[in-house]
């Protein structure tokens, strides 16, 4: 988790001690500490949480402790739950404009298009039940005038698709320079949706 972490510093998707990060654990979930330099971090500074919002460890969890745990409560399938202020992702929140069909690419956070929720102030029950909704058959989604959340089944995977989501978002931003991008329509994206339900994967070793 602290190695995800500084990777998200490093990668540039996040800034500063401005995102967090959370993943399923027995009877609970670990979540990223509050205001903390990640390349300080180590193991016992972690906060062990569980459903019911009690904590546990020397450290108090991040102010966004709600969306990680009403998230991972949510959906099952789920193991680890992303969330940075990431310059484009970020950039296109605070215009209120979710990530439409403009590359086939946008399949990949589950979808025809990459929602972005309501705003609602930080740390708040609203903020987590606007990003609910928003990744209701989703993997990814923007916060308004915020940041993104990703989610995934593991910590590789969901740092992966936050990348993915930060480089739509920057592609977007660009081509909305120039103009109004072409979008592709629902049956292209319904294609693209079947064809990464076996995306990526390898065949079975006989
Ligand atoms: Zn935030």
């Amino acid at each position: 988790m602290i190695a995800t972490a500084r990777k998200m510093n490093a990668s540039g998707l996040n800034q500063g001690t401005s995102g967090n990060l959370s993943q399923r654990v027995e009877d609970g979930f670990l979540v990223t500490p509050t205001g903390m330099d990640y390349d300080a971090l180590v193991p016992e500074d972690l906060v062990l949480m569980r459903f019911d919002g009690t904590h546990e460890g020397r450290r108090k969890p991040s102010s966004e402790w709600r969306f990680h745990r009403d998230l991972l409560a949510a959906r099952p399938e789920v193991g680890a739950v992303l969330h940075a202020h990431s310059m484009f992702c970020t950039t296109l929140a605070c215009l209120r404009r979710p990530i439409p069909s403009f590359h086939y690419m946008v399949a990949v956070a589950g979808g025809a298009d990459i929602r972005c929720a309501p705003y609602a102030t930080f740390g708040t029950e609203e903020l987590s039940r606007h990003a609910v909704a928003a990744l209701e058959g989703r993997k990814a989604c923007l916060l308004a005038n915020h940041g993104m959340l990703a989610l995934g089944g593991d910590l590789a995977g969901t740092f992966k698709l936050a990348v993915e989501v930060e480089t739509l978002a920057a592609m977007y931003w660009r081509a909305l320079q120039v103009g109004e991008p072409v979008l592709l329509d629902a049956a292209e994206m319904a294609v693209v949706l079947e064809k990464f339900k076996t995306y990526g994967q390898q065949p079975e070793p006989r």
